[in-house]
């Protein structure tokens, strides 16, 4: 089923969704299972799963020169969404990214899901690699995740890129989008960047996960400045609790996220780890329970493999 279709039929109930990443390479599907098993009596209806492309790594050769060696640490999200969707009988929501790809993998990603029957993805660009200064599309790929939700259109129309083919089969899938209560990093202000996620709404997106958030104020505004310029799609608040000291400075740093003053006072004081993690658990029921009584339409939690906290926050919300 649709994501979307799990929101209409729910009727203003807020539902739950997990996201889970693929295992490093060398690891076994037993890792997804062990975050998901615990998980699974709360019904999520659907549950994402990451995307990671390669990456590229710079060996020192006996010569003394550097070589260049492409790896994929996390391979495995369609596998790992056609073993999800197979042991749990829930939906899984592929993310497809740009980077990496050119539009003929694309299109061989998407013939394969349609063929797994997975009905729904998550369009993104995907980030910059490591040693670029900015994303670079790749050569026949796509620049923006606009343009990889039109290439989701065309074949949700029978339109392949082979432009010979009469009659393709035509695909139904739902598509959701990233939005960012706290702005892009990349977008030179709020306005623009609610602007092109109105831009990727009004060419096909069906739905929004957000960036996570540690102050509702901020998704409650996103929300309210969303629905005054026209974008009417259900937006679906990302969270992740805070488990680590060190992600005081690491989630602003890569995520491009404030911590309210308040929530920060209360982890500084944290004597360690374990007394940060139940600040970070505590916030985030709080946010969880004042979002559900607000209506939104699901919880969506980024669970990192770590089953026993989202499992405490979820248990003291429903
Ligand atoms: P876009 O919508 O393409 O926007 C990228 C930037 O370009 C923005 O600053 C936007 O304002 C700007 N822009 C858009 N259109 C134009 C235009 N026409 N002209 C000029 N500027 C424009 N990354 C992964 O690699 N794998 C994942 O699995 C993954 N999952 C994610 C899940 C969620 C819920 C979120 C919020 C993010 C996820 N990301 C993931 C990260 C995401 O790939 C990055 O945030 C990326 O930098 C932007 O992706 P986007 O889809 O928002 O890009």
């Amino acid at each position: 089923m649709k994501v979307t279709e799990y929101f209409e039929k729910a009727a203003g109930k807020t539902l739950i969704s997990f996201e889970v990443l693929p295992p490093l390479k060398g690891g076994s599907m037993e890792a997804i299972f062990n975050t998901l098993d615990p998980l699974m009596e709360f019904k999520p209806p659907f549950i994402d799963v990451t995307y990671h492309r390669q990456e590229f790594v710079y060996n020192k050769r006996e010569s003394g020169y550097y070589e260049k060696t492409a790896i994929r640490k996390r391979p495995g999200t369609v596998g790992i969404c056609a073993a999800i969707m197979h042991r749990y009988g829930v939906d899984a929501v592929p993310h497809l990214i740009c980077g990496g790809f050119t539009t003929e993998d694309t299109e061989n990603a998407l013939i394969d899901l349609n063929f797994l029957n997975v009905q729904n993805v998550l369009c993104l660009r995907g980030d910059a690699q490591k040693f670029e200064g900015k994303f670079i599309p790749e050569r026949g790929g796509h620049k923006y995740a606009i343009d990889l939700i039109h290439q989701v259109n065309d074949i949700n129309n029978g339109n392949y890129l082979d432009g010979t083919i009469v009659d393709g089969a035509k695909t139904d899938f739902c598509i959701g989008i990233a939005g960012y209560p706290e702005k892009h990093f990349e977008s030179p202000n709020p306005m623009m960047d609610l602007e092109f996620t109105k831009q990727k709404i009004d060419a096909g997106g069906d739905y929004i996960v957000t960036q996570m958030f540690f102050d509702n104020q901020k998704y409650f505004d996103y929300v309210d400045k969303c629905r005054a310029m026209g974008i009417h799609v259900p937006i679906v608040p990302g969270l992740k609790p805070i488990t680590k000291k060190y992600q005081l400075n690491s989630l602003p740093r890569l995520f491009f996220v404030d911590m309210p003053d308040a929530l920060v006072k209360d982890l500084m004081k944290a004597k360690d780890n374990a007394a940060v993690k139940e600040i970070g658990i505590e916030w985030c029921i709080q946010q969880s329970k004042e979002l559900k009584e607000r209506g939104v339409p699901c919880l969506h939690y980024y669970t990192m493999g770590d089953s026993e906290t989202i499992r405490r926050i979820v248990e003291a919300v429903y």
